[in-house]
Parts: C-alpha cells; structure tokens; sequence
C-alpha cells in the first residue's frame, strides 16, 4: 500500500489507516484525541478489526467523545503489536497525553513513520524510510524562544497578576490547558484552579496517569461556584467556552501562533502566549535530519504549510519532500 495521505486526512502507512478513515482498511490507529485526528471515527469503529492507541488516548476518548470501540487494542509506549504482516509501534509525541508517534514496520523491512502533533523537546526522533510529517508551523517564519523561557515568562505572568489580586483565566486547547495547571502546580502556585465540566474530566484522567495537577474543581460543583464568585482563582478554559471579563480578572490565550517572543500584551487585562503543542519552523527540520527518511510527506491535508516546508526540507536537507494531497490548502 506504500505510504499516503487522503483528500479526508487519513495516514495510510502500508495497511495500517492513522487518524482518518479509509474504506476498506482494517486497522485504525487514533494518534490522540484532538477533533482533527478523530475524523471519520464512527465509520472506522464499524468496519475496523482493530482500533489502536494508547491506553489514555483511549480513556480520554470516551470522556471526551463517548466512544467506546469494542475491537479497541491499547499497547504501552514503545510495545510493538503486529497484524498482517505489519508490526506496527507506538512511541511518545509530547502533544496531549497518549499522543503518540506511530512506526509501521513492513514485511520487506521498511519503516515508515508519522510523526502526529509533536513537541520537539520532549521526543526522541526515530530513523525511518518514510516519514510523514505533522506542517502546521511549516513556514520558515514560525520561530519560537525555548520551551524553558516560555514557561518562565507564563510563572513570571502569573505571579504578578495574582500579587496584584487578580484571579486568571488561562484559555487553551485540552491538553495545553493540563500542561499549565501542571506548571503551575510544581511552581508551588495555590490558589484553586477552576475547571468548566470537559476540562474538569480531562484532568481526572491526567491524574489517574500520575500527572499532578494540584487543587482543581469543577466550575458547575457548589465549592467551584463559591470559589468562582467570590475568592482569587485561575479558570482554564477552552477558547469555544471563554467567560465573561471581570473587573478582577486578566486573561491569558495560549496559542502556537506567537512567534519571537515569549509573550505579548495585548490590553491591561490580556496577554497572548506563545505556548504549543507542535514544533515550530526549527525544530521540524532538526526532527527530519534526525529520522534520517528517504522521502518526507507533509500533511497538507490539515491548516499549516505543507508546500513551503517540502520545499525547505528539500533546500536544507536535500531530501526529498512533497506536500499530500496535493490540492487542498496548498499555498503558493
Ligand atoms: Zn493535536
């Protein structure tokens, strides 16, 4: 079957289908449970044999979607399984928990790799044939400061608001939004964090995998509600369910978007955060030099720049490189 991408955004890696559906394919894997990845679940979880993740991916699944697929198999990090002729092996991508990097090994030998969401500072790269690759921030202009200088910055943001009596709301995608309260937490930072229903589910399931995440309650419990209306306290939200502004309150986006600089101010009471769960510019291209493939395909099936970052990847590494598909969002 070699390697692909479709027009609907499934992976096609030898037999083995990745976060889409494929007709007539019989093994999905679900790399994690971001709404872009879970394209085409129900179809695939009635003609699928096998659907595959991680052990969380598939907890997170049913509190966020529920879904409970009965062919489901949850192999560990690094585990590897095999079905026709495939071994196919999960390893860890840095993204939201269970997110993973997914390697098929085929019959002949060939190792074809897709990379998923990333964090480039929290994975180890694996040499492949093939590699398809994640292209969000694949323009050469999409350049963050470091992981640890972010993550300063943001505790430095929160001290002083909450010094100046401010409670906070942090807005961010599932998964970000744990990986601040985890920060925040291990900085010893103890006012009560608020947590709307999903999010508040989602962080149960971060602590049932040993993540702490200090005091948190749900925004919808009585003890949330009091904390709410009437004591200093950051809410973390998901951007489609942002509050309303108080007087009390600033307001933190975290976003991939925020290039340069650590951080940017953008009224007395909100600031935009440079904070991803994807690599950047960068750290794509380290990622590829170190996977060492003999071809690399963007995913051009998902927002990003897909085209420009197989045409670096083919200029810096001299490898070669090419958007799939080759019609949908392709830039000039
Ligand atoms: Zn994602």
């Amino acid at each position: 079957m070699g390697v692909s991408i479709t027009n609907s955004g499934a992976i096609i890696l030898d037999k083995v289908t990745c976060d889409g559906h494929v007709p007539g394919s019989k093994i999905r894997v679900i790399t994690h449970v971001h709404s872009d990845h879970l394209q085409g679940l129900e179809k695939s979880i009635r003609e699928c044999d096998l659907i595959c993740s991680t052990p969380a991916t598939k907890d997170l699944l049913e509190v966020m979607e529920g879904l409970y697929p009965l062919q489901m198999i949850t192999p560990l990090y690094g585990t590897p399984f095999n079905y026709e002729k495939n071994t196919i092996t999960l390893y860890p991508s840095g993204h939201i928990l269970g997110a993973a990097q997914v390697l098929v090994e085929t019959e002949n030998g060939e190792r074809y790799l897709y990379s998923s969401d990333f964090v480039y500072e929290k994975i180890q790269a694996l040499e492949c044939d093939v590699l398809v690759l994640d292209a969000t921030y694949g323009h050469p202009s999409c350049i963050r400061p470091s992981l640890s200088t972010i993550r300063r910055e943001l505790i430095n943001i929160v001290r002083e608001e909450l010094e100046n009596n401010n409670s906070i709301i942090i807005l961010g995608f599932y998964g970000k939004l744990q990986e601040v309260m985890s920060l925040l937490h291990k900085k010893k930072i103890e006012v009560p964090f608020i947590n709307p229903p999903k999010v508040y589910l989602i962080s149960k399931i971060y602590e049932k995998y040993g993540i702490r995440l200090g005091e948190f309650y749900s925004s919808t419990s009585e003890l949330g509600k009091r904390i709410t209306k009437s004591q200093q306290h950051i809410g973390f939200y998901h951007p489609s369910s942002r509050p309303k502004i108080s007087e009390d309150s600033v307001f933190v986006h975290l976003t991939g978007w925020q290039f340069g600089t650590p951080y940017k101010k953008v009224s007395s009471r909100e600031y935009i955060f440079s904070f991803s769960g994807h690599a950047d510019f960068n750290q794509l291209i380290k990622y590829v030099d170190e996977c060492k493939p003999k071809l690399v395909i963007t995913d051009n099936a998902r927002p990003g720049e897909a085209s420009r970052l197989a045409e670096e990847i083919k200029a810096r590494l001299g490898i070669e490189a090419k958007p799939e598909p080759f019609n949908n969002n392709t830039k000039k």
